[in-house]
């Protein structure tokens, strides 16, 4: 910890000397482009990707368009391939190699699936914890590197106070690595659909020995499943390398103090890109209707069925013959009644003569026997009661329709007169 703050003093001293190194005779002639994590390290998981492969794919893809549009400027990879590369060799590499920018490239990742947008972080001082928590999750690659203690000054991941110590200490070259940061995020949000949650500070481990100015960017959530997707096809790849691109671009002409003219996004990404892209959403759309009509066509045939069953129980509650008095009213007993129909074999229906079913309030009523006058159907209901038929009772009907005594009486008289 003690040696910590030594560093940590050291930088804030040797800090104002460092502006003195941006002159007007600066060239922007090596750019470091980092892909975060790799080989057994594969960062953040997405549902149907990992970050490595997404971080690898945009790096190459930056650096092919650096080399077609800036041929004058020379690119490095920490890595091309997949591999896995400790953090402190990454930024030695730069320092190494005297870059002039470091840009490394990452996949966000919450536990929240509606988390998105991009960020980019500088080395510097931590304002929230959130942005010490951001920075953790990708400081924890370093757990599995041999030394990692005394490679990186005593730093603990896992220590909440080695973290906020951490987050005090600052890039020499703190305003250069701001303004390029500032740069990526105009251009991603410009660029793409995506959010911007803008520049922020944060204690980077593969920044904090970065001595040249140095951004990590996340560029996207993979665990959102509309960011993974997107980050996924060619065109995403590219709108983002083209982002960071043209970033880069503005920084060079601002550093170098000259003009030098933005290529639009559609001058950066390949005709074939987008060709294809285009062709891809056509098919998901294409798909999307056959689906549609695929599941149309099911509802109906559903909705078929149902109507062909509710027409068979219709016919079958009619087919038992419906006997009406002459005067159009019939009198039965009904005995019970049942939540499912009974089959014909039913123990309950043998002791039954002219059985007649019929629905009524999602309830099946079983009625026995059919008379054209109210005594007759009572004396009828006492010997079912006699063989245990407990409750029946006497119903009436007018053409099939249950009716009251009173109104069968009416009906009686009317047709008397
Ligand atoms: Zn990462």
């Amino acid at each position: 910890m003690r040696r910590l703050l030594i560093i940590l003093l050291l930088s804030i001293i040797i800090l104002p000397y460092s502006f003195a190194q941006e002159t007007s005779s600066s060239r922007l002639s090596k750019v470091v482009i980092d892909p975060g994590h790799g080989g057994d390290k594969p960062g953040a998981k997405g549902k149907r990707s990992l970050e490595k492969d997404i971080n690898l794919a945009v790096s190459l893809k930056l650096g092919e368009l650096i080399k077609n549009h800036l041929p004058e400027v020379k690119v490095v990879y920490t890595r091309t391939k997949d591999v896995d590369v400790d953090l402190i060799k990454r930024s030695q590499l730069a320092n190494r190699e005297k870059a002039d920018i470091f840009i490394s490239i990452h996949c966000n990742a919450a536990k929240n699936p509606s988390a998105c947008g991009t960020e980019t972080f500088v080395m510097g001082l931590a304002k929230s914890q959130a942005n010490i928590e951001a920075a953790k999750k990708e400081n924890a690659d370093i757990l599995t590197e041999a030394n990692y203690a005394e490679n990186y000054d005593g730093f603990d991941p896992n220590s909440p106070e080695s973290n906020i110590f951490f987050a005090l200490y600052q890039n020499s070259y703190l305003e250069q690595s701001l303004s390029l940061a500032d740069k990526m995020q105009k251009h991603y949000t410009s660029n793409t659909k995506l959010f911007d949650r803008g520049v922020k500070q944060a204690p980077y481990l593969v920044l904090y020995k970065t001595s040249v100015p140095a951004v990590l960017t996340e560029i996207g959530f993979i665990s959102n499943e509309r960011e993974e997707k997107y980050l996924n096809t060619e065109k995403g790849q590219y709108e983002i390398a083209a982002s960071i691109f043209q970033a880069i671009l503005n920084y060079k002409a601002k550093m170098e103090g000259r003009k030098i003219t933005t290529p639009s996004i559609a001058e950066l990404i390949p005709q074939k890109v987008i060709r294809d892209e285009q062709e891809r959403i056509k098919k998901e759309e294409e798909e999307r209707k056959i689906k549609e009509e695929q599941d149309r066509i099911a509802l109906e045939k559903q909705k078929e069925i149902a109507a062909q069953q509710k027409e068979k129980e219709a016919k079958e509650t009619d087919s038992i013959e419906s006997k009406e008095g002459t005067n159009g009213v019939v009198y039965r007993v009904q005995v019970f009644v049942d939540k499912e129909k009974l089959s014909k074999e039913d123990s309950r229906l043998k002791e039954l003569e002219e059985v007649w079913i019929y629905n009524d309030n999602k309830m099946w009523k079983y009625t026995s026997g059919y008379f054209n006058n109210f005594n007759q159907a009572n004396q009828y209901r006492n010997i079912l009661k006699d063989k245990g038929y407990k409750d029946a009772f006497v119903v009436i009907f007018h053409k099939n329709k249950r009716i009251s005594l009173e109104k069968a009486k009416e009906l009686e008289e009317q047709f008397n007169k």
